[in-house]
């Protein structure tokens, strides 16, 4: 089953291959399935799917990959193969972005910025943070005047099920990836079925710079009754990361319970964008209109509700019209392309779906609402129009429900109060961004609205060492920066009588 060849060539014969214990291995049973260019709707690869008997070979590698010559470097020289991994991503960047955007749809201007640098960027943070971690320590008094040493010591956890969608598929890959690997575990990563490609030529690198056989893994497949379920479920899987659908998250955390995995969940998100009248108002259209339409809108820190304090409603209406029928939309490697097309046919059917229920809900369609008239050759592409509504009720499925699509509503609100209760109004706590130029009143904002991020005058702005995550139902847990490394990581408390 397992074939040494290189993987590019595949590629190029139109085949992605699961990626276990260091080679490239087809489906047991030939079980293939077709992932698509958005751009033009037609299939561009065969993927072999891995089924039962393959995430098991992939978990077991994971397994005997801790006691091997993994398991046996110090942090110093799993750090080096890291920044080593990262060189090599750099070095292969055009094909990571080729690749990225193939599967995507999305403009190579935003992957060369955001996608590609940040999958490098995932390991060479951790790797750094490995090294310069201090650990916990605590001297106690004893009845005998003695006294005892406690200190803390940081263990890898394991064999970590790492699950990802398709949105941002080598950034949010990595930023589980690199520091489940910088903590010394191994992985199995099952990518979205919609984009495999970069999880797999990431297996090539891995491969090149030396790390382990076993360390990385990837099985593709589908999810529920398929190959994320056959992985989530295996009892030799000792801790869950998730990043998708809050409705898959639940899945997932009924299956982590038996055997009491830990879970992390990166989830759903509605947010919100604040815009007070004293903002900096050309940075707030700038702001706003980026986290709205960027990627297509297929952002999970996205923001599909836009409030506006009411002086200026009407101006930032038609600003952020402006902006949006200003984006060009087209193929991803044309410099001036601002819109790609969406992901797949069925999530640009569903954000259609929610197109035509806010034409019937009696929305105000401000622009967009449809599909853009496109050449022929790119007649099949999943493109989409960027949308702006007003009108809508709060209680309306276009504001309560998350779209993730190039789309939002605007709705004007008077004071400090009254935004905050209608920012808070979800069951979902991702991040929000607040514009104002009045400092006292963005610290009282981002104090009162409930979510595990909030951007003042920016957005997407991160440094990898904060913490990242949601509230309520947008997640459990915190990425980034020792927040990851609480995850990845097992502490045990040695105490030492003295
Ligand atoms: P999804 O939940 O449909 O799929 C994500 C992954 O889970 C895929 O690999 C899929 O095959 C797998 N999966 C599906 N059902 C499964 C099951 N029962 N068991 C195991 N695996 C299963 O999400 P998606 O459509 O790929 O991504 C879009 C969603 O991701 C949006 O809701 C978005 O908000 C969210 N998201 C959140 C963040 C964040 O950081 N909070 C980041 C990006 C995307």
């Amino acid at each position: 089953m397992a074939t040494s060849s290189s993987d590019l060539a595949r590629r190029a014969a139109g085949e992605m291959l699961n990626f276990i214990d260091g080679e490239f291995v087809r489906s047991a049973d030939d079980g293939c399935f077709e992932t698509f260019d958005p751009t033009c709707g037609q299939p561009y690869a065969s993927v072999h799917a891995a089924g039962e008997a393959e995430v098991d070979r992939a978990v077991r590698a994971a397994r005997d990959a801790l006691d091997g010559p993994w398991g046996k470097l110090t942090v110093a020289e799993r750090s080096a193969l890291l920044f080593k991994l990262a060189a090599r991503i750099n070095e292969r960047f055009e094909e990571f972005l080729v690749a990225e955007c193939l599967d995507t749809g999305k403009p190579h201007a935003l992957a060369r910025h955001i996608d590609i640098p940040r999958g490098a960027a995932n390991f060479t943070v951790f790797a750094d943070l490995v090294r310069n971690v201090p650990t916990e320590s605590y001297r106690m008094e004893t009845p005998d005047g003695a006294g005892a040493l406690n200190y803390g010591v940081r263990r890898p956890k394991g064999v970590i099920a790492v699950i990802c969608p398709w949105n941002l598929p080598l950034l949010l890959m990595t930023w589980k990836v690199g520091p489940a690997l910088a903590c010394g575990n191994t992985v199995v990563v099952k990518p979205s079925e919609e984009t495999p490609a970069t999880a797999t030529l990431l297996g090539e690198v891995m491969n090149e710079v030396g790390i382990p056989p076993g360390v990385y893994n990837v099985v593709n497949g589908f999810g529920a009754g398929s190959t994320g379920e056959f992985l989530t479920r295996h009892p030799q899987v000792d801790a869950i990361t998730f990043t998708g659908e809050t409705v898959t998250g639940t899945a997932i955390m009924q299956n982590a319970a038996v055997g009491i995995r830990d879970v992390s969940f990166e989830l759903g998100g509605k947010n919100a964008g604040v815009v007070f009248a004293d903002a900096d108002f050309d940075a707030a259209v700038d702001g706003i209109s980026r986290a709205a339409f960027a990627n297509c809108g297929q952002v999970c820190l996205g923001t599909e509700r836009v409030y506006v304090e009411r002086p200026i409603f009407e101006r930032f209406v038609e600003a952020l019209k402006a902006r949006a029928e200003g984006l060009k939309i087209g193929l991803p490697a044309a410099a001036d392309t601002g819109l790609g097309p969406m992901v797949s046919s069925q999530q640009r059917d569903k954000v259609l779906g929610y197109y035509e229920r806010a034409r019937a809900l009696g929305a105000t369609v401000v622009t967009g609402g449809g599909v853009p008239d496109m050449p022929h050759e790119q007649a099949g592409g999943y493109w989409i129009e960027p949308t702006i509504w007003t009108g809508l009720a709060e209680d309306s499925p276009i504001v309560r429900e998350e779209i993730f699509g190039p789309c939002c509503h605007l709705r004007p609100f008077d004071d400090e109060d009254e935004v905050v209760a209608l920012a808070n109004a979800t069951d979902y706590g991702l991040c929000t961004t607040i514009w104002t130029q009045h400092a006292a009143r963005a610290h009282r904002v981002a104090e009162r609205i409930d979510v595990g991020i909030t951007w003042v005058n920016c957005w997407f702005l991160r440094d990898l060492r904060t913490s990242f995550g949601g509230a309520r139902q947008s997640g459990i847990g915190r990425e980034g920066g020792v927040h990851s490394l609480e995850f990845y990581t097992e502490l045990r408390n040695v105490c030492i009588k003295l």
